[in-house]
């Protein structure tokens, strides 16, 4: 626990596909943390050279001369498969090489320091989370761990676990991994609302660099989050824009200069930096320039942009956009008017003309763009990760309703294991459910006992209940399926579901907050304790699993031993032996339940040289 005090609390990162964004809970408020450049963003690009690796804001600087081996969009690829027909045809885009590694997972071939490397999409975002991570650590002067990690809200459970695995490769505890709209509704304060009568619809603009992510949210007045429905277009945004201005400045150079600038990458990387740099300009005036000294071949390139003009040359994506959000509404069956909020999400919305567009959709209401959108997930993200880290703050407290399972809640299994389905710190409602089986021969009914807590054995837990289900019908051991399945509604109340998979039998326990949930301090003494146990508790999960190797053997190798006895396969000599061999054992076994873990093991080998000599 001492190590911890210099640790820096919670970040939390918004993981974007062309930018990112790193925030933290300071001072009681949110920190959007810049970059080294001073920027509140940071590409999410990684550039392999001859002599170096870059991210982030380097790696986008040289995209121009190194395109085979600057990679972004990793995002596009995390968690899919290779053969995914998405990736078949972002491939054809991308200006480095993928390759359908084993598993039909797709590997980045790049070049580095003159050698041939493969990267998964999952590495190469670990690069950018570690960027991130740096960042917040250089800016808060601490060791950063525990992240809350952002993804979209259609991302599968695949795409979601290869973004916690990257955390995971960057060093970093993912705590949670939450939807974007999710915590851009967070940031504004929409998941603490009491006055709401039962619910209220949140509709997400998100048009960010590569794509528009359009969802509505329906959000419980105890702070819950329901996707009612996502859409967009996965390739509409802001370098859309920006390619349309460079299409046009390349236009211009050839009417006045009679020069094709197309074939010099230089020359069309300098272009789209400085056209996205004057598109951003454009949000804020009216007017601007593009000035590029000797652009292509001894030239320089100068041109006057107005506000109109971009408006104008990007009129039918800004309509494409709002015909998503129509579709949106119409698929969720919901009128406009009862869209309680609209939240404007990604570095696009900063554009004027897309504000008014919408506005207008929407007869003129207001939109939520106090929060910076570019940053509002990061934003959100960060609030989440206080409260996680288990910040005590009224104005966090005000930010956030948000339920989240204290501790972890699981059933025990033999030898007194705690079985976790529902890990600590997960949101509510929440439902989780495994599949059990008999551990005796015939067995008739069993027990399930409920537990919360961080220890490795049931029994150092907190027993929440326990109850029987009973009529299994007879099978030998290891046959018969049980589901068992926990369910936390919003309100915190533990439903335990046993089912009997072979006949349907069901039988439950409710356990609600008030009898046998713990208190705050138990919860912080739990918690402690398990940081204390943990060591203890990995040797027991050990030993556990030593004696349960040799259990499973002892049965098999009686299972043996009749089949032998039946068919008279083996010498009475050597089946003797055996047999001495399994009582000795069995005998052993029952007096030496906390014997070194060791001793299993030899115990096992010994007995697997019995049945294996001649
Ligand atoms: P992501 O889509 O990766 O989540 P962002 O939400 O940060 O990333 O959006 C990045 C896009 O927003 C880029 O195309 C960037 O050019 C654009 N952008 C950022 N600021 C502005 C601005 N002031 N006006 C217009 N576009 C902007
Ligand atoms: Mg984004």
């Amino acid at each position: 626990m001492e190590s911890r005090r210099t640790e820096a609390p919670a970040i939390g990162i918004d993981l974007g596909t062309t930018y990112s964004c790193v925030a933290v809970w300071k001072h009681g408020r949110v920190e959007i943390i810049p970059n080294e450049q001073g920027n509140r963003t940071t590409p999410s690009t990684v550039a392999f050279t001859d002599v170096e690796r870059l991210i982030g804001e380097g790696a986008k600087n040289q995209v121009a001369m190194n395109p085979a081996n600057t990679i972004f969009d990793a995002k596009r690829l995390i968690g899919r498969r290779f053969s995914d027909p998405k990736v078949q045809d972002d491939m054809k885009l991308w200006p480095f090489k993928v390759k359908n590694g084993s598993g039909d997972k797709p590997k980045i071939v790049v070049s580095y320091k003159g050698q041939k490397k493969k990267f998964l999409a999952e590495e190469v975002s670990s690069m950018i989370l570690g960027k991130m991570k740096e960042t917040a650590e250089a800016y808060l002067g601490k060791v950063v761990k525990d992240a809350v990690i952002t993804v979209p809200a259609y991302f599968d459970d695949s795409q979601r676990q290869a973004t916690k695995d990257a955390g995971t490769i960057a060093g970093l505890n993912v705590l949670h991994i939450i939807n974007e709209p999710t915590a851009a509704a967070i940031a504004y304060g929409l998941a603490n609302k009491p006055n709401i009568s039962q619910k209220m619809n949140v509709l997400v603009f998100d048009l960010g660099g590569g794509t528009l992510d359009v969802s509505i949210l329906a959000i419980t007045k105890e702070g819950t989050f329901d996707v009612k429905v996502v859409g967009g277009d996965t390739h509409l945004g802001g370098e859309d824009f920006d390619n349309c201005m460079v299409d046009y400045c390349v236009r211009e150079f050839k009417r006045k200069w009679k020069k094709d600038l197309t074939k010099n990458p230089k020359a069309l990387g300098r272009l789209r930096v400085a056209c996205e740099n004057a598109k951003r300009i454009l949000s804020s005036t009216t007017q601007t320039s593009i000035d590029l000294d000797y652009l292509h071949e001894g030239t320089d390139f100068s041109m006057k942009f107005t506000r109109a003009k971009f408006e104008e040359m990007n009129m039918d994506s800004f309509d494409k956009c709002i015909k998503i959000v129509e579709n949106c509404l119409n698929d969720a069956k919901i009128e406009k008017s009862s869209v309680a909020e609209i939240v404007l999400v990604g570095g696009s919305t900063r554009i004027p003309k897309v504000q008014q567009m919408l506005r207008e959709l929407f007869d003129g209401k207001e939109l939520c763009k106090s929060v910076n959108p570019d940053e509002a997930v990061a934003y959100g993200a960060a609030v989440l990760a206080a409260k996680l880290s288990g910040i005590k703050d009224n104005n966090l407290q005000s930010l956030l309703l948000l339920d989240v399972t204290p501790l972890s809640l699981g059933v025990e299994t033999t030898g007194n294991e705690m079985n976790v389905l529902i890990p600590r710190n997960t949101t509510i409602p929440t439902k989780a459910e495994k599949i059990f089986y008999t551990n005796e021969d015939n067995q008739y009914c069993v027990k399930i006992k409920v537990y919360q807590g961080e220890r490795a054995r049931s029994t150092d837990n907190h027993l929440l209940g326990e109850f029987k289900i009973s009529g299994i019908p007879a099978a030998p051991k290891g046959v018969a399926q049980i589901k068992e399945s926990l369910e936390i509604d919003a309100n915190g109340i533990l439903t335990v579901t046993a089912e009997i998979l072979s006949t349907g039998k069901k039988d439950k326990l409710v356990i609600s907050n008030k009898n046998g949930r713990l208190s705050k301090e138990e919860i912080d003494k739990m918690v402690k304790d398990g940081e204390k146990y943990r060591l203890q508790d990995q040797e027991y999960k050990k030993r556990m699993d030593a004696y349960n190797a040799l259990e499973v053997f002892l049965y098999h190798m009686k299972n043996r031993i009749k089949e032998y006895t039946i068919k008279k396969s083996v010498q009475p000599k050597r089946l003797k032996k055996m047999e001495n061999a399994i009582a000795d054992t069995t005998k052993w076994l029952e007096k030496n339940q906390v014997a070194p873990v060791e001793e299993f093991g030899r115990r096992k080998v010994f007995l697997e040289s019995v049945f294996a000599s001649p």
